[in-house]
């Protein structure tokens, strides 16, 4: 099979044009035509020569994924996408509308790999099993996809689909870069989330490498014992020492770092309140609550009054506090639940 174009950084497309003759620029004008036009084929690149068009064409595939099914929440106007990868594997991404101050939000939810060897037993992908890897193209053509599809251009991106993002650490940074790029997709970096479950050593080299995007880590419960119940990750990378990291090393004008909490019944006490407070004590986090999706977890509901509580004591420590609900309940709105279903 022929490699897919879209896994090309712009140096490495600078490169290749120059070892076939062509002038380096025209790196950024296949970009443009890949993802600000959001092109089907090689030969609507009308200033390229029909020569540079012809060996494109023989060279490389310009399409990574097939739309197979799209549903649309009937409740919020989420809308789901299930693509199909050259091998024959299906994955899913998801796109979110919601209104902020009368402004719409858009925000494309995407998935990183194939199945997910992480084991949280509240994810449906968890369930799958881990497949493989997605490549760079396979990441991005999702946002391709879903603008052609929607004609609606989103301005967030986050990486929460299927999969553990950074446990396909080079291909996402990869992916995030060319959503970045000026004359591409052009999302700021202030837009791309990548959510992590809590791999510790790759957030350290995140931290360390100065990638500009924002982090969200998946916590869900404040004590090391419960957390490792519905959460493996954390016997290998404890959440208290993730913590101390940050606490340690974020500056407070860096990256932004939201703590992603699901409420349960049974870990939204005041103490949990407490602990969470206290483990990020240095480092300038954003709580993001989350009702529980419904799906055969077999987990407890929180009481609305519980909920207000939990907040309430939150609030009163200063953490900044937002609550959102799940998103297109009605269409199993939650990572892997579609694809799980259809395979
Ligand atoms: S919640 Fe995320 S990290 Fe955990 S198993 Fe599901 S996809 Fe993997």
């Amino acid at each position: 099979m022929k490699p897919f174009v879209k896994n090309l950084s712009l140096e490495e497309a600078e490169i290749l044009f120059e070892s076939i003759g062509e002038k380096p620029y025209r790196a950024k004008q296949l970009f443009n035509w890949l993802y600000e036009k959001n092109v089907t084929s090689f030969d609507e690149m009308t200033n390229f020569s029909k020569e540079l068009r012809q060996y494109l064409n023989d060279t490389y595939l310009l399409s990574a994924l097939e739309l197979e099914k799209s549903q649309v929440s009937s409740v919020d106007g989420t809308q789901k996408y299930l693509f199909k990868t050259a091998d024959g594997k299906y994955i899913e991404s998801v796109l979110i509308r919601n209104d902020n101050n009368e402004k719409e939000r858009l925000t494309i939810c995407i998935s990183s790999q194939i199945g997910c060897a992480m084991g949280c037993s509240f994810c449906q992908t968890a369930r799958m099993g881990f497949k493989r890897n997605l490549e760079p193209a396979e990441i991005i053509d999702q946002v391709n996809h879903i603008r052609r599809i929607s004609g609606l251009l989103n301005n967030n991106i986050v990486f929460m689909g299927m999969g553990e993002p950074f446990m396909n650490y080079d291909n996402v940074l990869k992916a995030a870069d060319i959503l970045n790029y000026s004359f591409g997709f052009h999302i700021s970096a202030r837009k791309i989330t990548i959510s992590t479950c809590g791999i510790g050593d790759a957030i350290e080299r995140f931290i360390d490498e100065e990638r500009p995007y924002n982090l969200a880590i998946s916590l869900n419960d404040t004590l090391s014992e419960k957390r490792r119940v519905s959460m493996p990750v954390e016997n290998g990378f404890p959440i208290a020492g993730i913590a101390e990291m940050f606490n340690k090393k974020f500056p407070v004008s860096r990256n932004r770092l939201t703590i992603v909490y699901v409420m349960r019944k049974d870990n939204i006490t005041s103490e949990d309140a407490k602990r969470l407070k206290k483990m990020f004590r240095y480092s300038r986090i954003k709580l993001n609550l989350i009702e529980l999706n419904p799906g055969d977890h077999g987990l407890d509901h929180p009481l609305k009054e519980q909920i207000e509580a939990f907040i309430k004591e939150l609030e009163i420590m200063n953490v900044p506090v937002s609550v959102r609900k799940s998103f297109g309940t009605d269409i199993d709105g939650a990572c892997g639940q579609l694809s799980g279903k259809y395979e």
